[in-house]
């Protein structure tokens, strides 16, 4: 059988921020502002955020790629840049594969154990990691970038990445460009690699499943700065603010602003939810409620159904359901019949309430 590559690397983020400039604004651009980040040795951590938030940056200043601004990045206690390039095993794979056109998949695989005259066991990487993937490469082996699938491309970066010493491993939107179908597979390809070799990885991602899939813990981005950190699970129960709650977890919350009146929250189709912590009177609060946290009841707040969309793998239905100018979802088991046009009466349950200032964005309770 194979050894287990053992070595791996911790990674330290210090204070680090990384701005461009830009021509056609005033002031440069703040791509990461002020990150601190550890990640542990052998520990996979997904940088997740929308388009623009400063993954991509915040990778390639853990790669090295970009210096930083102000800041550090430390690999063990060592400083990245006293680290030289061919000592730092990085393993890279990105959203465009990025293979030489004129290279056979066997030259590009090949390509860091042939740097260092150790082609002879570049035949047991390719066995290697089609071993554990459950893919076979011999048959992509022969062929230029342009004979392949994307699927096949992706298939050949990512048995580069891994086919060197091997320290850390970093993606960017590595199956981004893949079809659905396939990056399911790939993915699952992935975790199988990620499970045998024992690396330190970073993956950044917009994609909330890969990114609960293929890490231990999520790095929530937005603007360049880190909204929260920890496992899904967590972001998923216990979100700091409004924005991790309306960015993690699927389908969505259901928010609705009201105001504190008396010591109670209020909103005009909700009654008197009533708010178990101290705000100031006239506090604008919005109150978050997944859909798996409302249901159908013969007496409550009254509404109409509005769309019926069913998600048959999740073996879910979303109802929603409308009144007045407030509308929201309702998770029904797949089963469940219900009609567009259907009288229905809704509970809010008291378990799944959060509150946030609406303004500040911060949880309240
Ligand atoms: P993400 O990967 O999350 O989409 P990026 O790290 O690529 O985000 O970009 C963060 C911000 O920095 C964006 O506003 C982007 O337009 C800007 N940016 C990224 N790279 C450059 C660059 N080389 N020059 C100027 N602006 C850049
Ligand atoms: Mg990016």
């Amino acid at each position: 059988m194979f050894q287990k590559v053992t070595r791996m690397t911790r990674i330290t983020v210090d204070h680090v921020s990384k701005e461009y400039k830009i021509s056609s604004l005033d002031k440069p651009l703040l791509a990461v502002d002020d990150i601190t980040l550890q990640i542990k040795s052998g520990e996979g951590v997904a940088i997740l955020g929308p388009s623009g938030s400063g993954k991509t940056t915040l990778l390639r200043l853990i790669a090295g790629l970009e210096s930083p601004d102000s800041g550090a990045v430390y690999y063990e206690d060592r400083s990245l840049r006293e680290i030289a390039e061919n000592e730092r095993n990085i393993g890279m794979v990105f959203q465009d594969y990025a293979l030489i056109p004129h290279w056979e998949a066997q030259r590009t695989i090949g390509f860091f154990l042939r740097l260092r005259r150790r082609e002879g066991e570049v035949p047991a990487h390719v066995r290697r990691v089609s071993h554990i993937t459950g893919v076979g490469l011999d048959h992509l082996l022969g062929r230029f970038p342009k004979q392949l699938s994307g699927g096949e491309k992706q298939r050949v970066a990512i048995a580069r990445a891994f086919a060197r010493d091997l320290n850390i491993l970093l993606f960017d939107e590595p199956f981004a460009n893949l079809d659905a179908k396939f990056r399911a597979t790939a993915r699952l390809e992935l975790r199988r690699l990620l499970n045998e070799f024992s690396v330190t990885s970073v993956i950044v991602t917009h994609d909330q499943h890969e990114a609960a899939s293929l890490s231990e813990r999520i790095v929530l981005l937005r603007d360049g700065h880190i909204e929260q950190i920890g496992p899904y699970e967590h972001l998923l129960q216990d979100p700091d603010n409004l924005f991790v709650a309306s960015f993690i977890g699927t389908p969505q919350f259901n928010f609705f602003q009201g105001v504190v009146r008396d010591g109670q929250w209020r909103h005009p189709l909700l009654g008197n939810v009533s708010l178990p912590v101290r705000v100031a009177e006239g506090t604008p609060v919005t109150v978050g409620i997944r859909p798996e946290h409302v249901c159908l009841v013969s007496e409550g707040i009254p509404g109409k159904v509005t769309t019926v969309t069913p998600y048959f793998t999740e073996r879910y239905i979303l109802a929603e359901v409308t009144n007045g100018a407030a509308s929201w979802q309702v998770q029904l088991s797949v089963d469940h019949h219900i009609e567009r046009g259907e009288q229905v009466h809704c509970r809010f349950l008291e378990d799944g309430i959060y509150f946030f200032h609406t303004q500040k964005e911060y949880r309240l309770a």
